[in-house]
C-alpha cells in the first residue's frame, strides 16, 4: 500500500479529519519509517484505542527496527549471515586487553552489503565458526544473534568460574 493510503487510513479508521498540515506531517514519517510504515499503521489501526500521536508511531518504529535486527523477519529477505548490516560477527577467545571475556570482531559478508573497507570473513576463516551449532537455534535466529548468544552464554559460564 502507498504510505499516502495508509496514512489516511489511519486517520479515517479514528474518524479524524486531518488538516493538509497534519497529513503531511504523518507521511514525512511514513517515508522516514520505510519498510515498517504500513506494519505500523496497520496494527496502530487494529489495536489503538486513541489516535496515535507521532511519538507512539515512533516508538513502534524503535521497537520494530531493534527486533527485527535481531530476528530475521521471513517475509523480508535478509541476508542469513548479516542481517544485511554487511559484516560478520567472529567470536575470540579471552586474550589481551580482553582477557576476562569473550569478544567478537567484524568482518565483510560476501552479500551485496558488504562492507569494503574490512577484511572478508569467508576468504579468512573459510565457513562460519559456528556451522554445527547454528542448527541448535530456532530458524528465527540470524547468524548474529546466534554468535551474540554464544558470546553471552560463554561469559558466563566464565563469570561464575571465577567467582
Ligand atoms: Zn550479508
Amino acid at each position: 500500500m502507498k504510505i499516502e493510503s495508509s496514512i489516511e487510513r489511519l486517520f479515517d479508521a479514528f474518524g479524524k479529519r486531518a488538516s493538509p498540515g497534519q497529513e503531511d506531517i504523518y507521511c514525512e514519517w511514513g517515508i522516514k519509517a520505510g519498510r515498517h510504515a504500513n506494519d505500523i499503521i496497520e496494527s496502530s489501526i487494529q489495536n489503538d484505542s486513541t489516535f496515535p500521536p507521532i511519538a507512539r508511531l515512533n516508538q513502534a518504529l524503535i521497537n520494530k527496527k531493534t527486533s527485527s535486527s535481531m530476528i530475521s523477519d521471513s517475509s523480508i529477505d535478509r541476508c542469513y549471515y548479516c542481517c544485511d548490516a554487511g559484516v560478520i560477527p567472529y567470536l575470540y577467545e579471552p586474550e589481551g586487553k580482553s582477557a576476562y571475556k569473550y569478544y567478537i570482531r567484524m568482518f565483510a559478508c560476501e552479500c551485496s552489503q558488504a562492507l569494503p573497507s574490512l577484511r572478508s570473513y569467508f576468504e579468512e576463516w573459510g565457513e562460519l565458526q559456528f556451522e554445527d551449532i547454528k542448527k541448535n537455534y530456532d530458524k528465527s535466529y540470524s547468524y548474529p544473534h546466534i554468535v551474540e548468544s554464544i558470546k553471552l552464554e560463554k561469559n558466563k559460564e566464565l563469570n561464575e568460574k571465577q567467582r
